[in-house]
């Protein structure tokens, strides 16, 4: 079959393949742990499901405006004012089919052939790629081995002629690092400079822990937003556990907008009006959902440090925030992806090798699920690498014995 040769070279979401791989062996009955996915558990807020019952109950549900529907934009115009203190209009707001399309549609209209992005490792597994599918070429920038913070100056470096955007996504996936504000306002500073777009991939902005904050980009502009290099792209998928809704949005300088709107008249026509209804039934109704699904998760990772303390040979950042942790497990196997199978065969856990985040040797871990599968993820985990740990385990209800080590 002959198939667009641009098409063929996208990976396929490596996330979405091990959620498949799970699945099929959780079918088998397998005493899956997935420690893959980044999702929380919660159930959608109350507010989310009331608004959204009630638009398909009123059974009005036909096509909306391409950008999104007033009362939506509305509620992200308040959003803004409230999170980024910028009051911004109708026209700088477009809604899109989760975060994912917003930084697609973004990346569409920006992009000539050839030209560049640059993407900071370590980065989440769709930004090359999105970036590839519209025609440009993603350019790396590679922390100091160790950490996960990059460097301005190598940043400065990889810019060149064709450099059009930086894509910065703080608190970060997988890494769970939050950028210090200096860089951000450096980095705010240099595109401003340079008319280079700064991409911010806000989605995690207040799953953040021990009252950190990430700081937000438009702090440091002073520029009216229609001469910011600015652009924020958010959604409900993390912040409310809403993945299934698929509702993201843009904040930019309406140019951009209405070049993205027109792309999304011709491709989607907009979101469905019932995720629309629950996007702003969530942003306008009780935000103690927020906090509670926050608490949950630094609860998990509290857990998940202590678990940690005993993994001989592990090295571990903190996570500031996400629902995310990236231990460095070259210790054991310095190829990501063997180790994340190893794991998969062995202990019946599911991580995402680091090398699709740019971060060879190391796997992620994701934190979203419940604190037994935090405890038990580590302690299989823990058992199938460290030869320090005890050598016997239950796994579901059978005893398995470590016999390679
Ligand atoms: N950006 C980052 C950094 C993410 O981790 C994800 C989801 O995993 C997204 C964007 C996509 O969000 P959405 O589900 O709203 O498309």
């Amino acid at each position: 079959m002959r198939l667009s040769k641009l098409a063929s070279e996208i990976a396929e979401s490596p996330t979405l393949a091990l959620n498949e791989e799970a699945r099929l062996l959780r079918e088998r009955g397998e005493p899956v742990i997935h420690l893959g996915i980044g999702e929380p558990k919660n159930k959608t807020p109350m507010n989310a499901i009331l608004a959204s019952a009630a638009k398909l109950t009123s059974g009005e549900v036909k096509y909306t405006p391409a950008d999104g529907t007033p009362a939506l934009k509305k509620a992200i115009i308040r959003y803004t004012e409230e999170n980024y203190d910028r009051l911004v209009s109708p026209e700088n707001v477009i809604v899109t089919n989760g975060a994912k399309q917003s930084l697609f549609n973004i990346l569409y209209s920006l992009l000539n052939p050839q030209d560049e992005v640059i993407v900071l490792a370590p980065y989440w597994v769709s930004y090359p790629e999105i970036v590839k599918m519209c025609y440009g070429k993603p350019i790396i920038v590679t922390p100091e081995d160790g950490m996960f913070i990059p460097n301005f100056k190598e940043i400065e470096r990889a810019v060149t002629g064709y450099t059009r955007a930086i894509i910065v996504n703080s608190p970060n996936n997988p890494s769970g690092a939050i950028y210090p504000a200096e860089l951000i306002e450096k980095l705010v500073d240099f595109c401003e400079r340079q008319g280079i777009y700064l991409i911010c991939d806000d989605i995690y902005h207040k799953l953040v822990f021990d009252r950190q904050e990430a700081a937000p980009a438009f702090r440091f502009t002073e520029k009216d937003i229609e001469d910011s290099h600015v652009i924020v792209v958010n959604g409900v998928a993390k912040v409310y556990g809403m993945t299934g809704f698929r509702v993201g949005w843009v904040v930019a300088q309406r140019q951009l907008v209405k070049v993205m709107t027109n792309v999304t008249a011709q491709m989607t026509s907009g979101v469905s009006p019932v995720s629309q209804s629950a996007a702003e039934g969530a942003l306008n109704g009780l935000q103690n959902v927020v906090e509670a699904l926050r608490l949950q998760i630094q609860n998990n990772r509290e857990v998940f440090l202590q678990e940690m303390k005993t993994f001989n040979g592990a090295r571990l950042i903190k996570p500031e925030g996400t629902f995310y942790a990236l231990p460095d497990l070259r210790a054991f196997n310095a190829n990501s992806v063997e180790l994340s199978k190893f794991l998969l065969k062995k202990a019946l856990v599911v991580t995402v090798p680091g090398k699709e985040f740019g971060m060879e040797g190391h796997i992620r871990l994701s934190l979203s699920g419940t604190v037994k599968d935090v405890t038990e993820g580590v302690a299989r985990i823990k058992w199938a690498l460290d030869p320090t740990s005890p050598n016997e385990i239950y796994i579901g209800d059978k005893k398995m014995v470590r016999d390679w080590l």
